[in-house]
């Protein structure tokens, strides 16, 4: 066979009912009531959901794998059998008001590749892997990626082992406790080479559902930096103080907060700037604020229009010299992505004659960790009303099945050479 009909024959094989059938069979593992799924890191839910998910993958002939912080892999052998793997997937926890398909989708759409490939018997010459990732979500512990992270970088293991939710159970607890339910699944070391890694997930976002387009080449993940104001005041009585007696630092916190939206609302289509929290002391209804604390969350694919954003916040406070000061207290770069593998991808929906856009991320994935250790790309489907981490997030199941099919062509070429 030659690489234009096996690419043919494995996205004809991807069957979108079956693809249905799967999404609906893995949202039963922690269903909420209102449609949606409460499936949190580590919980019985999510190990029964992972349970099923090795029997499911081993009935399409591939061999499951695990490692010391639960991460799952599901292997089609190539033919050469020692080359580095293809590796797709995502991860199968969800937040408590979750949907069905945040994350879930990338394990399904992974898993119906497997399928597809065992009814079509397309030929591969590496070996192709879905990996379900432990703890994206990371709001039962925290950090969130902890499987992908301890996969890429395996110095952070012991750490995330030891990690206690709010009632003190850790997750090496949990792992040990579940282990005889995974007793026929042989353990894997840390941060194995791979060849590539492609990682299809809904948009959790309006822009792709807004532009009418099914496919979305994701460019990267956009940075994020974290920032304290902190303005002082002098607490005085609310009554007996006249205007020019005050020192209120709410007033002057609020004439910060006004150039932070002026410096958001003069910035690209691309940068998001949220004020998210205000502590205002003594927070009392008579009395004039002596300090006030703000959150600034600055996000933009660019690390120079991060930097100028930064210097704008420097001025900002500098206006309230001696009263207000600025502290960044989280700093994540923005990551690129492969362009090889969204050259892939691209050509992959082309192929297919499927709408595509490029477009940045702008919520963390596992594949912000995998992009340290490998070439690596992700595939984007529209989420209707740019809804997630909610009950009523949804995807046409059309769109799901169209991004599989992307995702399957980009399996093939990378698994050829
Ligand atoms: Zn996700």
């Amino acid at each position: 066979m030659n690489a234009v009909s096996d690419i043919a024959n494995i996205t004809g094989a991807v069957d979108e009912a079956r693809l249905g059938t799967l999404v609906g069979d893995l949202a039963a593992f922690g269903a909420r009531p209102d449609g949606g799924v409460d499936r949190q890191a580590l919980t019985p839910e999510d190990f029964k959901s992972r349970r099923f998910l090795v029997d499911l993958a081993r009935s399409y002939g591939a061999q499951a794998y695990r490692d010391s912080i639960g991460n799952l892999f599901f292997r089609r052998p190539g033919q050469d059998a020692d080359a580095a793997p293809v590796v797709t997937g995502s991860h199968a926890d969800s937040q408590p008001t979750g949907g069905r398909l945040d994350g879930a989708y990338g394990v399904c759409a992974g898993l119906e590749v497997l399928a597809a490939l065992a009814d079509s018997g397309v030929a591969h010459r590496r070996p192709i892997e879905v990996a379900v990732w432990t703890n994206e979500e990371g709001c039962r512990f925290a950090p969130g990626s902890m499987g992908a992270s301890a996969f890429t970088e395996p110095s952070l293991l012991d750490g995330f082992l030891a990690t206690a939710d709010t009632t003190g159970r850790t997750v090496g607890e949990e792992l040990a406790e579940a282990d005889p339910l995974f007793a026929d699944v042989p353990l894997r070391p840390l941060g194995t080479p791979v060849h590539a890694f492609v990682e299809t997930h809904i948009e959790q976002g309006p822009v792709m559902a807004d532009a009418g387009v099914t496919i979305g080449v994701v460019r990267g993940i956009q940075g994020t930096r974290w920032y304290e104001i902190t303005v002082d005041g002098i607490a005085a009585h609310a009554g007996s103080t006249p205007r020019a007696n005050r020192q209120d630092a709410l007033r002057a916190a609020t004439e910060i907060a006004t150039g932070v939206y002026a410096a958001f609302d003069a910035g690209d289509e691309r940068l998001r700037m949220t004020i998210g929290r205000l502590t205002v002391g003594p927070g009392s209804v008579n009395v004039v604020p002596e300090q006030v604390r703000m959150t600034v969350d600055v996000r933009h694919p660019e690390e120079a229009v991060l930097d100028a954003v930064e210097e704008r916040l420097r001025e900002l406070t500098a206006a309230h010299a001696g009263r207000a000061r600025l502290e960044r207290t989280m700093a994540m770069p923005p990551t690129g992505f492969d362009g090889r593998i969204r050259d892939t991808v691209r050509e992959a929906a082309r192929d297919l004659k499927l709408s595509a856009m490029e477009i940045d991320s702008g919520a963390f994935h596992d594949s912000l960790h995998l992009a340290r250790h490998c070439p690596t790309g992700m595939i984007f489907v529209p989420s209707v009303d740019g809804l997630s981490h909610n009950p009523a997030e949804h995807t046409a199941l059309s769109d799901l099945a169209a991004g599989t099919r992307v995702l399957a062509a980009s399996l093939i070429r990378l698994a050829q050479n």
